[in-house]
């Protein structure tokens, strides 16, 4: 116990959640560490985020803190901001009704062992009580975290009709905490899966980033797989749960590697089920373009290769194949050309003035292309030189 007592107060927020503990308690009301923190710490890890559940109500919260932001007030949730740290402060609840299988259509105040029911998974609904520092549980979380199971709160049936996301975080929590899908659990998310396709674009593209980079990405995809999420979300792609893991990387990075075998038609319909951002987007199809034919881009004149590489989908699809060792020269050497230009890469040397009255519509934009191609491979140098040129090409 010590361990986990350790392990939070070692975290960058526990001031905070000291102060805010100190205030609740001062006024009568529990604080719980709950959820995914608690979890953690009980796995031998820290956290991203320290969350709160209290018996206070968000009105109370609201009048006991001086800075909150109201997350989502009617289902009990606010946030509080002390010395830099912004606290997730939720109260105690038993969610009503689920009627669209995606949230209660209200929900009430309650106890911590509704709290704890309401939760997706066991190993998910564990408090630690911030008075005494000992570990709450009402639904033997701890007994599954030994045995390193994921198993739904009560009956998964019933659990996974509430709210058709929790499909997919059976199989993203099974990859990040390596853990084996308890039995049942996993013959009700195969029922169900099909359900999995009412989720909204943003909850799965952010299940999907989670999975992706998680610990045992392959334990993941294999749970979609054998489930049928994945055939539900992505039908296109083979029965494949091989992985390689490039840590640090962005959603759109690791989603373009998922996305890789698609076909274009396919590719373009993942995109829009999972409401990527303009950026990702581009990131995606740049990439998966140049893995259609490696060889191809490399045909291609040295000063297009510079200037594309400015695109962050074809930087990242030339890393990938580096790592896998194709095409490693060509790729190296152009890195290396590029990295010599600069962070930034260079201004044109010639510029629209310097065409005035010479050539006339697209002739302009030709000539300058070609001076800024000739520019990046190290032919033109400085601006008397590009002028002698630009005299040799307009004649
Ligand atoms: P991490 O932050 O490491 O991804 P987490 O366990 O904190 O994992 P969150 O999605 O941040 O996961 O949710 C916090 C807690 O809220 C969960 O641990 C779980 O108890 C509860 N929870 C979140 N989403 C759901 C859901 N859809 N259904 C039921 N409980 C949920
Ligand atoms: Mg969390």
């Amino acid at each position: 116990m010590d361990q986990v007592r350790t392990i939070l107060q070692s975290h960058p927020h526990w001031p905070a959640v000291e102060a805010i503990y100190h205030r609740l308690a001062g006024e009568g009301y529990k604080a719980f560490l709950a959820g995914g923190c608690v979890r953690d710490a009980l796995l031998g890890f820290k956290a991203n985020d320290l969350d709160i559940a209290t018996d206070a109500t968000p009105e109370t919260i609201e009048n006991l803190f001086e800075k909150t932001i109201n997350v989502g007030k009617v289902f009990g949730v606010m946030r509080v901001l002390v010395g830099g740290a912004d606290i997730e402060v939720a109260t105690f609840r038993n969610d009503g009704n689920y009627q669209d299988g995606r949230r209660p259509d209200h929900v009430v105040f309650s106890t911590p062992e509704e709290d704890a029911e309401r939760r997706d998974f066991t190993v998910n609904a564990l408090f630690y009580d911030l008075e005494n520092h000992r570990i709450l549980d009402f639904v033997n979380g701890q007994v599954d975290l030994k045995k390193q199971i994921l198993r739904t709160v009560g009956d998964p049936r019933k659990r996974f009709q509430e709210d058709h996301l929790r499909l997919l975080r059976g199989a993203r929590f099974a990859a990040q905490l390596d853990f084996a899908v308890e039995p049942n659990t996993l013959a009700a998310m195969t029922e169900m899966a099909s359900a999995v396709k009412t989720v909204s674009g943003e909850r799965l593209r952010d299940e999907m980033g989670k999975l992706l980079k998680s610990k045992n990405v392959s334990l993941g995809l294999r749970v979609m797989q054998d489930t049928g999420l994945q055939s539900e979300l992505f039908p296109w792609r083979a029965p494949d749960v091989s992985w390689t893991a490039y840590p640090g990387c962005e959603i759109w990075q690791n989603l373009s590697l998922f996305l890789r075998t698609a076909q274009k038609f396919d590719l373009e319909k993942s995109i829009e089920l999972l409401r990527l951002s303009t950026k990702e987007k581009r990131g995606i199809e740049d990439a998966w373009e140049l893995w259609q034919n490696p060889e191809e881009f490399f045909t291609q004149r040295l000063g297009l290769q510079i200037q594309l590489l400015q695109k962050p989908g074809k930087q990242w699809a030339l890393e990938v194949l580096m790592k896998e060792g194709r095409l490693e020269e060509q790729i190296l050497s152009l890195f290396i050309q590029r990295r010599d230009l600069g962070e930034e890469l260079p201004k044109p040397i010639l510029n629209g003035e310097d065409l005035k009255g010479k050539l006339q519509g697209p002739a302009i934009g030709q000539c300058l292309q070609e001076a800024y191609f000739l520019q990046l491979e190290g032919t033109l140098k400085e601006r008397k030189q590009a002028l002698s040129w630009l005299e040799g090409y307009l004649k």
